[in-house]
């Protein structure tokens, strides 16, 4: 069990296996925690109180202390506004299907990259023609740079590989556009999420308007994935400009090759080492639109935010 492995693993001197637990699922007003010990309970917080699923806590009574976070990972709403999604993952899933829009793998490549979660890609539908025709398109761009699996929800093809990933001990999340089967694929990787959520739903004083606002679900061959209704689509969410080129899936191998001027931002300064790429149809125009794309959605957020220090 992951949370022994963990007791074990740890620095061990200030651990107690009775008071320190994960958050496995969140309801808005209450936390279920999975203690070190084994022991699953349900504790009381205050709405808005900042934990959320993957958080690891020390609990004393209906003191819920919060221990020191590895990764975040968050999301901007249409407002705007950021939330944080789940703590502690270390891997994230974009699932990509015919129907995805154009950007969106680099996108969500680079937003993981930022949050310090590996990305890894999953090509689903792969039961359909047109699907398996895009995975090996966008195999050949991004298999170099990291995982990808090639899977069908529907079928069950594929996901052997996608859950000796996981089995590896990573915990993890899915995003992607609406209607590329996330949910699916959580269904097909653990079938008895229904029954879980049921079990959850026991508790009889959270009330009955209660609703489960994320769940860790442990994997029935090992490793974790968050479930978050809702949670789809991400903007960049604290990622500077010259991060983007950092994590653009391709321009890893910029180092080497190196552009005239260190502070080159990949737009029209003579001697860019990405115009060569694009220039050599090693990355595609439509990619570097994406990425020139990116580029100015965070300076226009990085300006915003300067206008705003100045005002103060
Ligand atoms: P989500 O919005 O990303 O959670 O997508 P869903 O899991 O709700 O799936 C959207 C639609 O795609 C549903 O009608 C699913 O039945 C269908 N779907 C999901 N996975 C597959 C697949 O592997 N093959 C096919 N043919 N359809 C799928
Ligand atoms: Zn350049």
């Amino acid at each position: 069990m992951k949370a022994d492995k963990e007791t074990k693993s740890g620095n061990g001197s200030s651990r107690d296996p009775e008071s320190d637990g994960l958050i496995m699922s969140h309801f808005g007003v209450a936390v279920e925690v999975l203690f070190d010990s084994g022991e699953r309970r349900t504790v009381r917080v205050k709405r808005n109180s900042g934990h959320v699923v993957g958080d690891r806590v020390r609990v004393a009574g209906e003191v819920l202390e919060r221990l020191p976070r590895k990764t975040e990972l968050r999301r901007r709403d249409v407002r705007g506004g950021i939330h944080l999604v789940a703590a502690n993952l270390d891997v994230l899933g974009v699932v990509v299907a015919p129907m995805s829009p154009a950007g969106f793998v680099d996108r969500a490549i680079v937003a993981a990259r930022a949050a310090e979660l590996e990305p890894f890609l999953v090509f689903n539908k792969c039961d359909l023609d047109p699907a398996r025709e895009l995975a090996e398109v966008l195999g050949k761009v991004y298999a170099q740079v990291l995982p990808c699996f090639t899977v069908s929800a529907a079928s069950g093809a594929g996901l052997e590989t996608l859950r000796t990933f996981f089995h590896a001990g990573h915990r993890g999340a899915f995003v992607g556009t609406t209607g590329v089967g996330k949910s699916s694929l959580l269904n097909a990787l653990c079938p008895d999420i229904d029954l879980k959520v049921a079990e959850v739903s026991d508790y009889k004083w959270l009330g009955r308007h209660t609703t489960t606002v994320s769940t860790l679900i442990a994997l029935p061959s090992g490793g974790e994935l968050v479930d978050t209704p809702g949670f789809r689509d991400f903007g960049l969410v604290d990622i500077s400009s010259p991060e983007i080129a950092a994590y653009f899936p391709g321009f890893e191998a910029l180092e080497e090759h190196g552009c005239r001027f260190s502070n080159c931002q990949h737009r029209q300064e003579p001697g860019c080492a990405v115009a060569e790429l694009v220039a050599a149809g090693e990355i595609s125009d439509e990619r570097y639109q994406t990425y020139l794309e990116l580029l100015t959605e965070v300076e226009v957020i990085e300006e915003a935010a300067q206008r705003r220090a100045w005002k103060k």
